[in-house]
């Protein structure tokens, strides 16, 4: 075991910790949250001390560099692989074909191919659909920034619910770069909002999971009713750019 495996433990149970004290402090139950830790960048040492320190949903945002580590992990076969990341056309055969949960779908076109590569390989990907609350034209993810536009979405997702080998599960966003953790908080509010929107309009669809908050403001998400939340630096340090 690495000297890292330690330091990681540590961050890893501070963080279980924060999140159960932010969901009883919402009159929610600390095991409705599932901490997804995000490795992306870090090589697989960390990757490795992360699973050995208790990790065991780990999120990458790269297909390639995520598909060569969960391969080198293989050992560790209770370990989910998610991917949260924007997922070009060009890997989306790498993602149906590897991962456990893609909490990044975000247009029509790359759930059409996700789901044709499902078929052919046989198997069924769990997704997240990604919005883009805060309407930012720079990031992925369904334009939901205007409440009193959101029936416009609902062509798209009916076309994404029907896919067969695809399982839609929920949402999941990214908001805007705010510094404090309470400028994220109205975004959170209006993902839930949506989910709750998207739920009466198709009610055979599941749509349970929130995957929302980072390092910088998982407790808030929480609060606001995230069942998934991804911290990276906070429980891995910072990332590794080579
Ligand atoms: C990198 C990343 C994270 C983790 O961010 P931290 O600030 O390191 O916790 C979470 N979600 C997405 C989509 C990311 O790209």
């Amino acid at each position: 075991m690495s000297d890292l495996v330690p330091l990681i433990r540590e961050r890893y149970l501070q963080t279980l910790e924060n999140i159960a004290c932010a969901a009883q402090s919402a009159g929610r139950k600390p095991e409705s949250v599932k901490l997804v830790v995000v490795t992306k960048t870090q090589p697989v040492e960390v990757v490795q001390a992360a699973i050995e320190a208790g990790a065991h949903l780990l999120g990458e945002n790269y297909p390639e560099e995520g598909v060569m580590k969960l391969q080198s992990m293989r050992q560790f076969s209770a370990v989910e692989w998610h991917m949260i990341g924007h997922v070009q056309s060009r890997k989306a055969q790498l993602v149906a074909q590897n991962f456990n949960l893609l909490h990044s779908l975000d247009s029509l076109k790359l759930a059409k191919r996700l789901d044709r590569f499902c078929g052919e390989a046989g198997r069924a990907l769990p997704v997240l659909l990604e919005f883009n609350v805060g309407g930012e034209d720079s990031k992925s993810g369904w334009l939901a920034g205007d409440e009193t536009h959101w029936s416009a979405l609902l062509d798209d997702l009916a076309a994404v619910v029907a896919l067969p080998n695809l399982q839609v599960r929920g949402l999941m966003t990214m908001p805007p770069l705010g510094g404090t953790s309470e400028f994220s908080r109205p975004f959170f509010q209006k993902l839930k909002r949506l989910q709750q929107y998207l739920a009466s309009q198709f009610q055979q669809v599941n749509f349970s999971e929130l995957s929302m908050g980072t390092s910088g403001d998982y407790e808030t998400a929480v609060q606001e009713g995230a069942t998934l939340v991804r911290v990276g630096t906070a429980i891995v340090g910072a990332r590794q750019y080579t």
